[in-house]
């Protein structure tokens, strides 16, 4: 009789316990302001994770673990062409994975037809742990040939693939989280790791915030591609997108058929002007040196 891998069983318990254990601080210590009713809020969101759970177990599993597999047995793919160490190789498939992630997340923001499906997790009016789990199901469809591309293309074997996923998934639990940090700790942070203050800015409705801090594990992506922006105070931040800023937006049955609807022109904002919040002074410094 096969047993069940122990990483199968620790895995949930660990990203599980990650997210109640935020989900309370954000409570205890709130960094940015909240519109809407917490328990609304979650609940929504938790309903995203239930269609992304389904998604990524009927469609995207199949594909990149048997994937994952050939790939190691036939040593296919950038590393195995180094003939590097077995605890190098994991390292480095591992990072690279984190680096194409970082160009994905680049492409769903420039690719109208991909924003239409990651505009649904910017619409969301609060940025919380749970908006870490509302994920359109068709966007993460649609993640799986590159997904698969990245396996081939690094040379991916299953462990690495399955150490990335779960630390990802810490990691963007964490860094959409909603709990303020004493400062220094989070500058510290935020020189090796995507911390809370550095996400909030990239879900700012302001376009030119947006377009910054798209790392999802480690800062070096958006401090080697000079993306990496961290002067924008968490209390001057209205979360969401300008175009989508009512409580009828982000409704679950909205929010779904939002990517096949006639998109609004996000970067308008409603009254035709930035909100009174984010008219600051530029010498406003937070989390920067
Ligand atoms: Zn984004």
């Amino acid at each position: 009789m096969s047993r069940t891998p122990w990483w199968r069983v620790l895995a949930p318990v660990v990203v599980g316990g990650t997210f109640l254990v935020l989900t309370a601080l954000e409570r205890r210590r709130p960094l940015r302001r909240v519109r809407e009713a917490k328990w609304r809020h979650v609940s929504r969101n938790i309903a995203f994770a239930g269609a992304a759970a389904a998604t990524v177990n009927l469609l995207e599993r199949p594909v990149v673990e048997p994937l994952a597999n050939a790939i190691e047995r036939r040593r296919c793919g950038l590393l195995y062409v180094w003939r590097l160490p077995p605890v190098l190789h994991l390292i480095l498939a591992v990072v690279l994975l984190d680096y194409t992630l970082y160009v994905w997340h680049v492409l769903t923001h420039r690719i109208s037809w991909l924003w239409r499906f990651h505009l649904v997790h910017h619409v969301d009016r609060d940025l919380d742990a749970s908006t870490a789990l509302r994920f359109h199901a068709g966007e993460l469809a649609l993640s799986i040939p590159w997904r698969a591309l990245q396996i081939a293309a690094i040379g991916v074997p299953p462990n690495a693939l399955r150490i990335w996923q779960n630390t990802l998934l810490v990691s963007i639990l964490f860094h959409h989280s909603n709990v303020e940090l004493p400062i220094d700790v989070e500058r510290f942070v935020a020189r090796v790791v995507v911390t809370p203050r550095i996400h909030g800015i990239h879900h700012s409705i302001v376009p030119e915030e947006t377009h910054s801090n798209w790392s999802s594990g480690l800062t070096v992506w958006d401090y080697l591609h000079g993306t990496l922006r961290l002067d924008v105070p968490q209390q001057a931040i209205t979360i969401g997108v300008p175009a989508y800023p009512t409580p009828a937006d982000v409704t679950l049955a909205n929010s779904f058929a939002l990517p096949f609807g006639a998109q609004r022109p996000w970067r308008a904002f409603p009254d035709d002007g930035e909100p009174e919040a984010h008219r600051r002074a530029s010498t406003v410094t937070e989390l920067a040196p």
